[in-house]
């Protein structure tokens, strides 16, 4: 995906508002990715991941939290083994070549996203390790025998944004078929709030300054094999059966 120059320092991801009783998707809100961190780069972009077990910053390719097959039947050992193996990995592969003997090779991924966001030179850099970043947050956003009841703690703030589990289990799924083509749907907690996003392509919430709390990859590779088109269906069971709602929690605080 080529971004126009046009874009440069000015990206902007749409924003699926509170659902509870008809959501006001399509909003916009905008930012500035390396204006935002200008004089300040050690500042915590991605407080999410100060939980030293989720933490995503390795350029490398993290290993999978479960078994290939431990997600079946709602997501194939097959589709697994592709999505990690081919795509997830591809990704860490060509960082790794795009980054060699740049001033990008040795930092963190949150540190390379956050000083490619929004420049059209350093498009591919970017795409690749926010494509690294969101695969390793989308499989800890998993998990076996996942769904259910959130939390406490969540499930407060959840009933306080969306006034029920299920409204907000509704937004994210509207989310996801409202997003056309590639990209993801997030829970993120924004000034206190929790809403639902939505990323185009390698787009990444962090960047506008909210925190992400789970996601749910919505690119054709992460349902094709076992759902083909059916994109609703793929989330649907991912809502109900595999969202690690102990992973959202704990990037809470
Ligand atoms: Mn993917």
């Amino acid at each position: 995906m080529e971004k126009s120059k046009g874009l440069d320092r000015r990206r902007f991801i749409k924003m699926a508002a509170l659902a509870a009783g008809g959501a006001a998707f399509g909003g916009r809100i905008s930012f500035a990715g390396a204006q935002q961190t200008a004089g300040k780069p050690e500042s915590p972009i991605y407080p999410a991941l100060n939980n030293k077990a989720e933490k995503a910053s390795s350029q490398g390719l993290p290993p999978l939290p479960y078994a290939e097959n431990a997600l079946e039947p709602v997501i194939s050992a097959k589709t697994l083994g592709f999505h990690y193996g081919k795509h997830h990995k591809g990704y860490v592969g060509n960082l790794k070549k795009l980054v060699a003997g740049t001033e990008f090779e040795d930092l963190s991924l949150e540190k390379i996203i956050t000083r490619t966001a929004g420049k059209a030179d350093k498009t591919a850099i970017f795409n690749n390790a926010a494509q690294t970043w969101n695969h390793t947050f989308y499989w800890r956003s998993l998990k076996p025998k996942g769904g259910g009841e959130p939390p406490a703690v969540l499930k407060r703030k959840i009933e306080a944004s969306f006034g029920s589990l299920d409204a907000c289990k509704k937004a994210l799924a509207a989310a996801a078929m409202m997003q056309f083509g590639s990209g993801w749907v997030w829970l993120v907690l924004d000034s206190g709030n929790l809403k639902v996003v939505k990323t185009g392509n390698a787009d990444v919430p962090m960047t506008a300054g909210v925190k992400p709390l789970l996601t749910i990859d919505v690119w054709e590779h992460a349902y094709y094999l076992d759902y083909q088109n059916r994109r609703a269906d793929y989330v649907a069971a991912v809502l109900d059966k595999l969202i690690n709602w102990d992973f959202a929690a704990g990037n809470l605080s």
